[in-house]
């Protein structure tokens, strides 16, 4: 095992947090610095695959801590504008083949629990990582308040503008800015707009929207595309959103108007393919800080919780920092690459450009055989696909 036994790690988010709690239960006496001074107010949703949810059982959440969090995906149903059946695929069935539910999940109720699950002494709120400085082998953190936090190893799990990537590996990444704006929030939906365990989205021609529930009438949900908001378009209010989605299926504007206007989130969503270096000798880079995935591959929480695992037992195999820092990255990089250009190319799928191609979509996939369907769900769920 690598010698180490203080880590500072720059971000509370999803990385942050996973890899809090991974290390931790190595032994690993960790510190946490957030930039926020709370958890964000608005709730937000995500859907997080059987592979990485294998992983939070692995390091602690039984089914009880799971189902406080979100719901399990039973059946995702893929209809189109029409609310035309495209794709049923069966992700319970899928997902049993890893060995663990695939999830929809409150992003803040997650946040909480492995707070909780890490010990919040060692998740300082309000703690902003202004850069790294290397000390006589030892490595800090400098926070904004002129602090300095020391540790025998960084992460950087800081996010899609990462400080720690930027200044202290020297690596920029080109970002390329979805042409639309991402907007989501979590409703409180009558059970009888969506089935129990149905995760359910609208793949249209100018739109695409998702709906799935996270808990007991509480339904996580998201749209975007050219006929919502392009991404430097005005705030929208609600009624404005709600005539925009007029001609979509109902279930999107009954999620819409289910949700309080105030808690209704709009993100301008970016990404990019990784930068060419993730590690030097004590810093190490996970999560969007490492690679900022597509939207249209709904992957980049689950693969951060995936990256937390390979280093952790990297840190565990070798006796060498470095080396494992260097395994990690040869380990993860090519997954996330093959994930990146899988969101691009899903975009086209998913709200064609013209209507001959929305429509040869349609014809084929309606037609898509049993096997098929399962095939696309165990690739989802086992993070293969
Ligand atoms: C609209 C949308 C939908 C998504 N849906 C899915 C999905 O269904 N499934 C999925 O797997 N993924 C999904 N993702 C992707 C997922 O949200 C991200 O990949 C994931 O949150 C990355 O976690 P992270 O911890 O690396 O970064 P973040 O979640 O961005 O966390 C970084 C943290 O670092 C903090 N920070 C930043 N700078 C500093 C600093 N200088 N000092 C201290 N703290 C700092 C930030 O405040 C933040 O809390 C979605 C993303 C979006 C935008």
């Amino acid at each position: 095992m690598a010698k180490i036994e203080k880590v500072q790690i720059a971000g509370g988010g999803i990385a942050g947090l996973t890899a809090g709690l991974a290390l931790s239960r190595q032994g690993i006496d960790v510190e946490i610095h957030e930039r926020a001074d709370h958890l964000q107010g608005r709730a937000t949703g995500f859907s997080i695959w059987a592979f990485a949810i294998k992983r939070l059982m692995e390091w602690g959440f039984d089914r009880e801590r799971l189902d406080a969090i979100g719901q399990e995906i039973v059946e995702s149903h893929i209809v189109d504008d029409q609310d035309r059946p495209l794709l049923t695929l069966p992700i319970h069935e899928a997902s049993t083949e890893s060995g663990a539910p695939s999830m929809d999940v409150d992003r803040r109720l997650l946040q909480e629990a492995l707070i909780e699950a890490i010990g919040p002494e060692r998740y300082r709120f309000g703690s902003e990582v202004v850069g790294v400085q290397h000390d006589d082998g030892r490595i800090a953190l400098a926070l904004a308040d002129g602090g300095c936090a020391f540790g025998d190893l960084v992460l950087g799990g800081d996010g899609i503008h990462s400080i720690v990537r930027d200044q202290a590996l020297g690596q920029s990444v080109d970002l390329k800015r979805s042409r639309y704006a991402v907007i989501e929030g979590i409703a409180d939906l009558d059970p009888d707009r969506l089935p129990a365990g149905h995760h359910k989205q609208v793949w249209g021609r100018k739109a695409r929207f998702g709906v799935g529930w996270v808990g007991e009438g509480r339904a996580r949900w998201f749209i975007g595309g050219r006929s919502i908001a392009l991404a430097d378009d005005p705030e929208l209010s609600r009624d404005e959103l709600l005539e925009r989605v007029a001609g979509l299926p109902e279930i999107v504007a009954a999620t819409i108007a289910a949700t309080p206007e105030d808690q209704i989130v709009r993100t301008d969503v970016r990404h990019g393919y990784p930068p060419k270096r993730w590690h030097d000798d004590r810093v190490v880079l996970l999560g969007d800080a490492a690679h900022t995935l597509s939207p249209f591959a709904g992957m980049g929480a689950c693969s951060t919780i995936e990256d937390v695992a390979h280093l952790v037992r990297l840190l565990g195999e070798r006796d060498d920092l470095a080396d494992a820092l260097a395994a990690f990255q040869g380990e993860r990089e090519g997954d996330v690459t093959r994930i990146e250009k899988t969101g691009r190319r899903n975009e086209l799928m998913m709200m064609p450009s013209n209507g001959l191609l929305y429509w040869t979509r349609n014809a084929l996939f309606s037609h898509t055989p049993d096997e098929k369907l399962m095939e696309i769900a165990a690739g989802m769920t086992s993070g293969e696909g």
